[in-house]
């Protein structure tokens, strides 16, 4: 952070734009451009109006008590995420209306209506409870994609619980580590899951990782069955169905919780450091959610909202289980891998359900470019009305390829920037009211009120750069760092009083306009200019032969920094000295000279977390020869080794 002196320069030079369609508008649930300025005079006013759409037991007192960094919204207010989620559903028309529809990897499917999702909620509550758990305990969930995964969380959340989701693709260090912090004693976990074919042994790494630890019961739901050499450990194991089979099948009582109390805790990707533990309540995050389905994904009846995140990160919580719950929507719940058994995996998804939304991110965009687009081609995409993106600033290409070969130029695409501590979109168009760039997150959503400003907080014109902050609270913010309410403090509110620092660098255009460039830590100052490594990974994703970039500044004599380049190449494309002439001079046309990467390094994969993120600080470390920063939540710690000793050759 020290690294940003001054302002971030920008050289950005997207200059298409794609307003919203007549008919589009006319449809909009949000398409009157007077609600900014309506929520910016009276932030508290519109949060208000918002949380009419949640059902309250008891109404709140107060809509925000703010001392900072300390919010507490609908003050008084009591409410269940659970009920509402799901049994307000089930008294009216959408009691059969499917809720979640499921679909395994081998290719088995289920549906849910809210009825039958009310039942089995109700049964997993009352399955906790004989299993010991109470209202604000931690419950570990360590699960598949499956329906198990969702029907857990809101059980947790019928009953009180806080309920902690480990990605079931970490490791049983990170497991173990999560559930020390969070000091839980119940863990849900699974004989295995499907992941290409192959089976993911979670039960293997839940047994490693339990050990020490304070957990006594583990629930194992069966997914794989007989392929599964998951053991169960006598007194301590035992498998979800029989516990299932044993509660009652009465409805359980939903409890009222204070819109206060904590609805979860979660673990951020750890893209920067070590992963923090964020710490969501129950009223605020929800009007939060079930608001932005309505205003950035235009969220209707009969729509089919296909996310494509693992419920063990926020999107999963927000925009698979929360967010569209809450808001009556039916979603689609895919357990595997896009590109098993064929690369069309979700294109077939989309086509069989009849998705009118598809939110998915950006490093699925650039792999889906990657293999081309024969595989969206076999498959009738008219179904789909609008996209989304979210994880990572998108590259204006991948933006372009999205916008015509899943959109057909039809679709708008609302680029979602939030995070982990955020609970929901903070920086998005609005459908139906804002024009699209390629590249720009756009401008911040109704009752956020988000800016970009230099060192010392003032607000950068048009035309500058900066730090990205959110000068006031918001209802789905995070409370605290779990059990580090200083570090919540120092990370979030150190920089400036009472305003929120998300830590990452943006720029703001002539329309004022966000264009997100990366994490404030990865910006490269190259001689002087200070450049956001999302421009010229962009300028180099541009090129025709490329499928993805990171770069990183390294350490130089002479300009302070130099840009390394660590590059992709579509399929079937050969690499040699004339491609790396080719590309650097490809970055000197889009951008200018200071931009022109000092080496390129060609990979066949980058180093990513396990939500898929570039990691450029262990690119860094590499290309400065340092020993390697945490590593833990890397997704495949082959590719630093890898890189690493390529990356001594090259030298
Ligand atoms: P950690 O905080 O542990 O380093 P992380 O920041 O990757 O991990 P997340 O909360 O999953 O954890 O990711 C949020 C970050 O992802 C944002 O701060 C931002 O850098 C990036 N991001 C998310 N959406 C967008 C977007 N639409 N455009 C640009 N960047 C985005
Ligand atoms: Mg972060």
């Amino acid at each position: 952070m020290s690294e940003v002196n001054n302002q971030l320069d920008t050289l950005l030079h997207e200059q298409r734009s794609f307003p919203p369609s007549e008919a589009f508008a006319k449809q909009a649930n949000f398409n009157d451009p007077g609600v900014y300025e309506r929520a910016l005079k009276d932030p508290d006013g519109y949060w208000a109006e918002q949380a009419e759409n949640i059902t309250w037991f008891k109404p709140y007192d107060k809509v925000l008590e703010w001392n900072p960094p300390h919010a507490k919204w609908f003050v008084g207010g009591k409410l269940n995420a659970a009920y509402n989620a799901v049994d307000r559903h089930r008294q009216g028309p959408r009691k059969n209306k499917a809720a979640i529809i499921w679909e395994g990897e081998p290719g088995d499917d289920k549906v849910y209506t809210y009825e039958m999702l009310g039942r089995e909620v109700d049964k997993a509550a009352h399955m906790l409870k004989n299993l010991g758990v109470k209202k604000g305990d931690r419950v570990t969930v360590y699960l598949p994609m499956i329906p198990e995964l969702p029907i857990t969380l809101l059980a947790c959340a019928k009953i009180g619980a806080i309920h902690s989701v480990v990605f079931g693709g970490f490791s049983a260090k990170s497991l173990q580590d999560r559930i020390l912090d969070g000091d839980s004693d119940v863990l849900i976990t699974a004989d295995g899951g499907w992941r290409r074919g192959g089976i993911v042994p979670l039960k293997a790494n839940a047994d490693e990782a339990v050990e020490g630890t304070k957990v006594r019961k583990v629930v194992v739901v069966q997914r794989i069955g007989e392929k599964s050499n998951a053991t169960m450990v006598e007194g301590r194991d035992v498998y979800w169905h029989e516990e299932m089979a044993k509660a009652p099948t009465t409805p359980c009582p939903a409890e009222e919780m204070d819109a206060e109390d904590i609805l979860y805790l979660l673990y951020t990707s750890g893209t920067t450091g070590k992963p923090k533990g964020i710490v969501h309540t129950t009223g605020g995050y929800l009007v939060g959610v079930n608001t932005s389905m309505r205003s950035v994904f235009d969220l209707k009846e009969e729509d089919i909202f296909f996310c494509t995140a693992d419920i063990g990160w926020v999107t999963g919580h927000t925009y698979i289980v929360y967010g569209p719950l809450t808001a009556g929507a039916t979603v689609v719940m895919y357990e595997g891998a896009p590109d098993f058994p064929e690369r069309d995996r979700f294109w077939a998804i989309v086509e069989k359900y009849s998705a009118t939304i598809l939110y998915t991110a950006p490093t699925s965009i650039r792999t889906f470019m990657k293999w081309g687009p024969q595989y969206a081609e076999k498959h009738n995409l008219d179904s789909l009305r609008l996209l989304g993106t979210v994880g990572e600033p998108i590259n204006p290409e991948a933006w372009m390829w999205y916008h015509e070969h899943i959109g057909k130029g039809r679709c708008p695409i609302v680029d979602t920037w939030w995070q982990t501590e955020t609970g929901c979109a903070m920086i998005a168009p609005l459908p139906g009211i804002t024009t699209t760039k390629p590249g720009s997150a756009t401008r911040p959503v109704p009752g956020i009120d988000a800016d970009i400003v230099d060192e010392q907080g003032n607000s950068v014109e048009p035309g500058h750069g900066g730090y990205l902050v959110v000068k006031k609270p918001w209802p789905s913010m995070l409370r605290t760092v779990w059990g580090d309410d200083d570090r919540f403090k120092r990370t979030y509110f150190g920089q400036f009083e009472g305003i929120y620092l998300p830590g990452d660098g943006a720029h703001k255009d002539e329309d004022s306009y966000f264009w997100i460039l990366g994490r404030i830590d990865d910006v490269i100052n190259v001689s002087g200019h200070r450049i956001g490594t999302m421009e010229v990974e962009s300028a180099i994703v541009d090129h025709k032969s490329v499928a993805e970039a990171a770069v990183i500044g390294r350490s130089h004599e002479v300009k302070g920094q130099a840009i390394t380049a660590f590059v992709t190449v579509k399929e079937g494309i050969e690499t040699s000295p004339e491609l790396v002439a080719q590309i650097k001079q490809h970055v000197v046309e889009k951008i200018g000279a200071m931009a022109r990467p000092e080496e390129i390094i060609f990979t066949a994969e980058l180093p990513k977390t396990r939500s898929a993120k570039i990691m450029r600080r262990l690119l860094r470390d590499i290309a400065e020869g340092r020993v390697l920063g945490d590593t833990t939540t890397l997704a495949d710690p082959s590719v630093v080794e890898s890189l690493k000793n390529q990356y001594a050759h090259t030298e």
